[in-house]
């Protein structure tokens, strides 16, 4: 395959040359250089990093010392509803599936990327008779996984080297980091039992911008190109939702050929294009600010603000409370109620709608609203 060919389908990229000059943050929060590449495929409208050798080797590196949920020491990150209300990720996607999908009191499920277990917890908790694999590709979590209740094994390695069989697999923020996508979901779907069925999470770069600056996530999904590639898997999509968690694509899928999808509407490289503008018109009115500046949030958008407005920002400010009052990046992290050092403005790295809710539900504090 070319360099700057789909790693999708093989047809030919058209590059955003505004995206090299933006810093780029890790999968794992961390700030990363700048000098990325984003293409957007002129055949099958998907956008993506080139899966190039630079970009595989950056990965090599960024997984050398991955160190997932590090700012709160392991525990999974929360999401808030719309009234503010916290509830870990894997509970909320569990209770989505479940109330979609009626699945059995027994069976087996493979988590594939299965990290350090949160979504085998909120599953096992909820199906206790159910056995449990977690795949990973190193064995750093493999104590806790195999600590969890209806877990029987943890596997290390290719998951071409499992035995099969599985009513249910999951792969939540997994495939978005896999050069080959479809080619890997004919893998997974070879491992499920007749009639299983595979739930897939991925982040949704059209109600968040803040992913296409993931250094390790190589493909970009929207609705139309996550369908697709779940059919060039051999998936038949039976749920396909923006809205079980915010900012993240929700698919359920079994093995079979759907109706012919319709081609993807050629709305890749417009997307791309104005998220891009987007977030450089974000950051640049943060760069404007008179000091003291403050960052809400310690996620990936709040790491990769830090770092773009390097040596400016004096504090983060989280409503998390496993991730306050203790440093990130070097920075005191602040909760809402403690003092702020005075006259100081707060960054909102976030999409405008979930911003709003924010400045909505905490009116004491002075933010800068990310731009509509
Ligand atoms: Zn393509």
């Amino acid at each position: 395959m070319p360099a700057d060919s789909c790693h999708l389908c093989g047809g030919s990229l058209d590059l955003l040359d505004e995206f090299s000059a933006l810093r780029r943050v890790t999968s794992d929060c961390r700030p990363w250089p700048a000098g990325g590449r984003l293409g957007v495929c002129r055949a099958c409208d998907t956008v993506q990093k080139p899966a190039d050798s630079v970009w595989q080797d950056e990965c090599r590196d960024i997984y050398a010392s991955y160190a997932i949920y590090q700012q709160a020491a392991g525990a999974e990150q929360l999401v808030f509803g719309p009234a503010g209300a916290a509830s870990p990720r894997s509970r909320r996607l569990v209770e989505q599936l479940s109330s979609v999908h009626r699945l059995p009191s027994t069976g087996r499920l493979l988590d594939i990327g299965c990290g350090n277990g949160a979504f085998l917890s909120a599953f096992g908790a909820a199906y206790p008779g159910w056995r449990l694999t977690g795949a990973e590709v190193g064995d750093t979590n493999r104590a806790v996984v195999e600590a969890l209740p209806g877990v029987e094994r943890f596997h290390v390695g290719d998951i071409g080297d499992l035995t099969g069989g599985f009513d249910a697999i999951v792969m939540i923020h997994c495939l978005e980091h896999i050069p080959d996508p479809s080619g890997f979901l004919r893998r997974v779907s070879g491992l499920l039992a007749p009639g299983g069925l595979i739930l897939i999470q991925v982040p949704h770069f059209q109600d968040n911008a803040f992913d296409l600056l993931i250094a390790d996530h190589c493909t970009h999904f929207s609705p139309a190109t996550l369908a697709a590639a779940a059919k060039a898997g051999g998936l038949m999509v039976e749920t396909l939702s923006p809205a079980w968690v915010a900012k993240e694509l929700s698919l359920v899928a079994r093995v079979g050929q759907g109706p012919e999808q319709p081609r993807p509407p050629g709305e890749g490289l417009e997307s791309a294009r104005d998220q891009i503008g987007w977030l450089r018109r974000m950051i640049g009115a943060a760069r404007d600010l008179p000091a003291p500046v403050g960052i809400f949030g310690t996620s990936i958008a709040g790491s990769w603000a830090a770092a773009e407005l390097e040596g400016r920002v004096a504090f983060f400010l989280d409503e998390d409370r496993n991730r306050i009052h203790r440093p990130y990046l070097g920075l005191p992290v602040l909760a809402p109620g403690d003092s702020l050092p005075a006259h100081s403005r707060i960054v909102l790295p976030m999409p405008p709608g979930i911003a709003g809710s924010i400045a909505a539900r905490l009116p004491d504090l002075d933010f800068l609203m990310p731009p509509g």
